[in-house]
């Protein structure tokens, strides 16, 4: 059973060039070493604060620049080092939603004009009469009026406008979708209508999404998987209700100890974390969360810990569910 898309061992690093001859000086390690599958029609969330390279994953997958080392493969082709003339074809099955579909929807483009573009791009639609329908069916999808093809992206909503986004991601009728805080700039009722929107288009068109956010609150609701990063690397992977209900890595409890929860007798307590994430620049040697974590102990500044099963599909990088830790440092941090 082939995964529909699958990272492998993903690496992203930005030279940070510099100094009076303009050479590299430093590097940041924005992806440091992911890897992850997502299977047709399901759900993965990216989850972490900002900077910690969730969305240079997602830009990585649509080959907005070229990775540093690793793999990207799609149906079973590797998609990271192919030339752009193969490349089309695949390209039509993966799109974006951006969180502004402000900045990202042409300004001097009619609605129609900017659905049009991706079906006349991909070859989907064989005469005008054709595009035509198949638009106004896009405006059906996204629950917008037919009529509404004849305006401009700034005549609209922020929600109406995420949802011209959607439908734009849409139009080249993409297995997957990427969302990029697609809903993070949205008022919370709003932010709610798209969020059902994007579930109830995968289950009606088996869609993937990979959901990259910050906001737990949201992602609790529509996902099926959640990878959470700290620092360039997935920390916890895990099912949603793993996550949720018996996260293992320290960092993913002190996420969801912020997530507010509608019944205040269930609310988890609050773990503060001490200082900011530290730069990617110069990750911390070992675990690289040692620096904030409450029950770092000594190996966790030698020896960085790597993905382990603690059950069926929940995997965490933490030496804390490493077998060979010494029960009296865990116990004491
Ligand atoms: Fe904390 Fe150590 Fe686990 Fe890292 S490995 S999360 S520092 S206990
Ligand atoms: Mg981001």
């Amino acid at each position: 059973n082939q995964p529909l898309l699958e990272v492998n061992d993903l690496k992203k690093h930005f030279p940070i060039t510099g100094g009076f001859f303009g050479g590299v000086t430093a590097k940041v390690y924005a992806v440091d070493g992911i890897s992850f599958a997502i299977d047709k029609g399901e759900t993965l969330s990216l989850v972490g604060e900002s900077g910690c390279g969730k969305s240079t994953v997602g830009k990585a997958i649509l080959r907005l620049f070229p990775i540093t080392s690793g793999q990207v493969v799609l149906d079973g082709q590797r998609i990271d080092d192919m030339s752009a003339g193969t490349l089309r074809p695949l390209r039509r099955r993966v799109q974006v939603v951006f969180q502004d579909p402000f900045s990202s929807l042409n300004p001097r483009l009619r609605v129609r004009d900017i659905l049009a573009e991706p079906i006349t791009n991909f070859g989907l639609a064989k005469n005008r009469a054709e595009v035509d329908a198949r638009i106004a069916d896009l405006m059906d999808t996204v629950r917008l009026p037919r009529d509404a093809v004849n305006r401009w992206p700034h005549e609209f909503s922020g929600g109406q406008r995420q949802r011209i986004g959607i439908a734009r991601a849409l139009a080249a009728e993409p297995d997957l979708i990427i969302c990029d805080e697609a809903v993070s700039a949205l008022d919370v009722s709003v932010k709610a209508q798209i969020v059902n929107l994007l579930q109830d288009l995968q289950k009606e068109l088996g869609l993937a999404l990979l959901f990259i956010s910050h906001d737990l609150a949201v992602v609790e609701h529509m996902t099926h998987r959640v990878a959470v990063m700290y620092l360039g690397k997935i920390v916890e992977i895990a099912p949603r209700r793993g996550i949720f209900a018996d996260p293992k890595h320290p960092y993913t409890q002190a996420l969801l100890s912020a997530v507010p929860v509608p019944d205040p007798g269930a609310a988890r307590d609050r773990i503060i974390l001490k200082g900011d994430v530290p730069s990617p620049i110069n990750p911390p040697k070992g675990c690289r969360f040692h620096t904030r974590c409450p029950y770092a102990f000594d190996r966790c500044r030698q020896e960085e810990p790597v993905l382990k099963a603690t059950s069926e599909g929940h995997f965490a990088a933490c030496h804390l569910h490493d077998e060979t830790r010494p029960a009296a440092a865990a116990a004491s941090n």
